[in-house]
């Protein structure tokens, strides 16, 4: 699915609060990084109908998320992570 979601979209997912698939809206949220060092402020993710947990987060919004590491970063780390192609 190559398709860009856009807010308000919707879709079906498992939620890790629920512990079952639920039906989810996207909707821009703070979401943490899955390492756990910071947040990336306002990405699209899929958010629970039932619990309003994100249960997913869209490869489109990787870039982003790529970003905010990067501003997050000592400027000399950089090199160690070069931008995508
Ligand atoms: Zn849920």
């Amino acid at each position: 699915m190559t398709k860009p979601y856009a807010a308000g979209d919707q879709s079906q997912a498992i939620c890790a609060q629920c512990a079952k698939l639920v039906p989810t809206t996207f909707a821009h949220r703070d979401v943490p990084f899955s390492d756990g060092s910071g947040v990336v402020r306002d990405i699209l993710a899929a958010v629970c109908d039932a619990c309003d947990a994100v249960v997913a987060v869209p490869a489109q919004s990787t870039p982003a998320i790529q970003r905010a590491r990067k501003a997050g970063q000592d400027p000399a780390a950089r090199e160690s992570c070069p931008p995508m192609a």
